[in-house]
């Protein structure tokens, strides 16, 4: 196995323009189970660890710029006052071992269902920057999954970053699984208020063949709130927003759960994580209690 390791990003895009078939490799925590398991043996792996450009932050234009090889660890410390939605995704990943490697670039680059940013990603509006000798894209995290553990990547191209604006108002994620730590999400779902926008995000994990959104949700949320007096919530809007989220999945039967756990399990996800913002959005306000 030939294993190329670039020390800039234009020398990683030109690696992979000469290679397309070449492997990416950032914290390694897929790719290495995949190859211990033997379930993939690529002739040639990419290190992207000496790239020093994907494992910076910083704005761009009002934006957090995520390097594409930032490990969740240094998300949770450096970035959850900013970032609250994709931190409390972050913390949920695997064990501190996991989170001192693993990175958003990897779990975009896997693609998985149950991939813990993406619920996180989704709500926050993120978009994924992405590159190759030929030139830069960006593309929303709506449209970058593009079936089961696929991506919208031509073979050419890397994840460079993620692109998120600041939260401008209560950001959630909940995820359920069959035990605290380490585990995989049976489903997920993140929650973003843009009061600003006076809009509400969404993002369902592991209860179809991609990451999502539940548009009807967002729509019949945003209307709902009154967003310049912030009063209780009525638990017919929490439930009608809980199912609304529910039918938004497609989920399937596996070994993790069956279809109809995993819409329950979204719809009740949904519904705490509404009221856990809406408290925090009303700010204890004597109307909301
Ligand atoms: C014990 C254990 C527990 C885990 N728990 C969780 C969990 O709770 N939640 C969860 O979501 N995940 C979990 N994972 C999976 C994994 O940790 C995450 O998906 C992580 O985000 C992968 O990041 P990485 O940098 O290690 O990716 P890598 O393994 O380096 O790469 C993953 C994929 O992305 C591609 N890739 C990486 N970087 C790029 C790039 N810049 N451009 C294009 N393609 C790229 C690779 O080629 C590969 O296909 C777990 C894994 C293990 C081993």
């Amino acid at each position: 196995m030939e294993f190329l390791r670039p020390d800039s990003l234009a020398g990683a895009l030109a690696e992979k323009a000469a290679n397309p078939g070449a492997v990416p490799i950032a914290g390694g925590t897929d790719v290495m189970v995949e190859l211990n398991f033997d379930h993939r043996r690529p002739d040639t792996l990419l290190d992207l660890g000496r790239v020093a450009e994907l494992h910076e932050h910083g704005t761009d234009g009002g934006r957090i710029r995520i390097g594409a090889a930032v490990p969740y660890t240094r998300i949770i410390g450096e970035l959850g006052a900013q970032l609250p939605g994709l931190a409390m995704a972050a913390r949920t990943v695997g064990s501190p071992q996991i989170r001192n490697r693993g990175t958003v670039g990897g779990n975009l680059g896997a693609a998985s269902p149950a991939g813990d940013s993406h619920p996180a990603l989704l709500a926050a509006d993120a978009e994924v920057e992405i590159a190759s000798v030929r030139g830069t894209r960006i593309v929303a995290a709506k449209d970058f999954y593009a079936g089961v553990k696929r991506n919208v990547l031509e073979p050419d191209e890397l994840i460079t970053a993620v692109l998120l604006a600041p939260a401008t108002g209560p950001q959630q994620f909940s995820k359920i699984g069959t035990r605290n730590a380490m585990v995989i999400a049976v489903a997920a779902f993140g929650l973003a208020l843009h009061p600003e926008q006076r809009r509400v995000g969404t993002g369902v994990g592991s209860a179809a063949p991609t990451p999502r959104r539940a548009f009807e949700a967002e729509e019949f949320l945003a209307a709902e709130l009154n967003w310049d007096s912030p009063k209780v919530l009525t638990d017919s809007v929490k439930r009608r927003f809980g199912d609304l989220v529910a039918a938004a999945a497609s989920p399937i039967d596996d070994v993790r759960g069956s279809a109809a756990y995993r819409r329950h399990a979204l719809s009740v996800m949904a519904r705490r994580t509404l009221t856990w913002a809406w408290t925090e959005y009303c700010g204890g306000s004597a109307q909301c209690a």
